[in-house]
């Protein structure tokens, strides 16, 4: 094995998609610990909240109880590299979710065995389909009084429409929670309250039939070595080709607040998950372990550092080496720039970076240059696709407090356009702007980044538009002829696309049989 493919095979890069509250912080945070990345579990939170302490629109992601912000976190686990992406919980969020699975090639579901499948596991699942990705489930809080494990496993399975093959399966709950089965391997990992916060090895009891499982069991034995039988009669087994081309997940149960079971997730990550996977670029398909360096970026955030005004652009490598100094070619616009300070997300905190490769993340200073879905290579012009915007439910008209300040909010809300914190649109009939969202709390968001970061105070106005659909045609003439005719309705987005915005949904159906030479895109991708 070359040196290249040796470090691809050693990455891991996956997200955890839950419903809020199922324990996602909680989880990251033991996975953290695991990866020795932090010494005692609870500093991700304390580090988070003296973050919000100084922005505005983080403060009130926390008085909200939402995590707005997307982190990545990269650690060392069982001579592997994770790079685990957090993404955002609220719903109003769903752009930036999708754009960071667009650069993972695994995930992992975290199911709160109380609930069950709740709405936003089901909307993620759904995202997570539409390229396959691999998940990994696992069923927490059986610390607590769950549902029964086989009715939660039925309903993974009937609503999120994937099989779902039990790995372990837990022996009792709450306080009867005595640990989990390993059903391949006839193991009991015997579950002690109270390690929540260290690195503890599981105790382990090999074989079912054996005095100790017995004694460990007591009362319950008899009935969860029949329950056994029919989960084993009526379970799917676990099939590593199902699992990568996303059709069956392997299911684990434990507890993340009490840092059990969450080792067992991390070794399937390592043992089954795939290593950083191909790229489809426009040109061609683009390996990991291909020499020369490849990336896309998929998302752009502000504000990470509050002393800063600085935008991260978040860029998955996709093929070659990334070292410090190196050139990078910027495709979209053409340019060779020298990256000389890219940032790495290792050990949970943001470190210089000498080297990344395939499946790891860095983040380059945003300037205003980079815009997400960006490629940068090392020379070679291929432009990576399949990171979409979509096209924004809701719109507001933006109105200043004060008219002197209107090109700061041009600009202002041009960058957080390209951040893709919102979208802006400017109606070609009058000196309009009009925002578009995906959920309305990014209105708010934008209010108070603009008054914060931009010192431009707005407000918003309801304005008849239904939704926006992003204009193309091969057919120069009936373009023109187009543009002319519906001059009321048309927009140039924030990246300059000409955008039909419809009043209603029976205009933009009228529209289009109108119009059969001209397409009518819900979705555009970023180039
Ligand atoms: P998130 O919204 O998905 O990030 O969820 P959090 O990790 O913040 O967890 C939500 C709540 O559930 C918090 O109060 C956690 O302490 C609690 N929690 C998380 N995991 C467990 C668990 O395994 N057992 C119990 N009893 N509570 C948990």
């Amino acid at each position: 094995m070359s040196n290249i493919e040796k470090e691809v095979a050693k990455r891991r890069t996956f997200a955890i998609i839950s419903h809020p509250d199922a324990g996602k912080t909680t989880i990251t945070e033991r996975l953290l610990l695991m990866g020795k990345a932090i010494e005692v579990a609870g500093t991700v939170k304390s580090r988070k909240s003296d973050r919000h302490a100084t922005s505005d629109w983080m403060a009130m992601e926390q008085q909200r109880g939402i995590s707005i912000t997307t982190s990545v976190m990269q650690f060392p686990y069982r001579d592997h590299m994770i790079n685990l992406l957090d993404t955002p919980g609220h719903e109003d969020f769903s752009e930036d979710t999708y754009r960071t699975l667009t650069a993972v090639d695994s995930a992992l579901m975290m199911i709160d065995g109380g609930k069950g499948v709740e709405p936003r596991t089901i909307a993620l699942m759904n995202v997570c389909r539409l390229r396959d990705t691999p998940i990994i489930s696992f069923v927490n809080k059986l610390d607590r009084d769950i549902r029964d494990p086989i009715e939660l496993l039925d309903e993974i399975e009937e609503v999120l429409s994937i099989k779902a093959a039990p790995i372990t399966w837990p022996i009792g709950c709450y306080r009867e929670f005595k640990g989990v089965y390993h059903l391949a391997n006839d193991r009991i990992h015997v579950y002690t309250p109270g390690h929540g916060h260290e690195r503890t090895e599981d105790k382990i009891i090999q074989g079912l039939d054996s005095d100790e499982a017995r004694a460990l069991l007591g009362d319950m034995y008899d009935n969860f070595v029949e329950e056994l039988e029919l989960v084993q009669g009526a379970c799917h087994d676990f099939d590593p080709e199902e699992f990568m081309a996303g059709k069956l997940t392997p299911v684990f149960f434990g507890t993340a607040l009490g840092n059990f079971g969450v080792s067992h997730v991390l070794d399937a990550f390592v043992d089954w998950a795939p290593a950083p996977l191909p790229r489809m670029s426009q040109e061609r398909e683009v390996k990991p372990t291909e020499e020369t360096f490849s990336g896309f970026v998929f998302k752009i955030q502000a504000n990470m550092d509050p002393r800063h005004r600085d935008r991260i652009a978040f860029m998955r490598v996709c093929s070659g080496k990334y070292e410090q100094g190196m050139k990078m070619r910027h495709v979209r616009i053409g340019k060779d720039i020298k990256i000389a300070d890219a940032l790495t997300f290792f050990s949970s905190d943001r470190e210089r970076l000498e080297e990344a490769w395939g499946g790891d993340i860095i983040g380059l200073h945003n300037h205003g240059t980079i815009q997400i879905g960006d490629t940068f290579t090392a020379g070679e012009n291929v432009s990576f696709t399949g990171i979409p915007h979509f096209a924004p439910e809701l719109f507001r008209r933006v109105r200043l407090k004060d008219p002197l300040k209107s090109k700061q909010l041009r600009q202002g809300l041009q960058e957080l356009a390209e951040e893709g914190a919102t979208q802006v649109f400017f109606p070609e009939r009058n000196n309009d702007i009009i925002l578009g969202a995906v959920g309305v709390l990014q209105f708010d968001v934008v209010a108070s980044r603009l008054k914060e970061e931009y010192k431009v105070e707005c407000m918003y106005e309801p304005i008849n538009v239904w939704s926006a659909r992003w204009i193309e045609s091969t057919d120069k003439k009936k373009l023109a002829e187009f543009s002319s005719k519906a001059t009321d309705n048309l927009a140039v987005d924030g990246g300059g696309h000409l955008t039909y915005l419809a009043p209603t949904r029976v205009n933009l159906s009228l529209t289009e049989e109108r119009w059969p030479e001209i397409r009518f895109n819900a979705t555009r991708e970023h180039h």
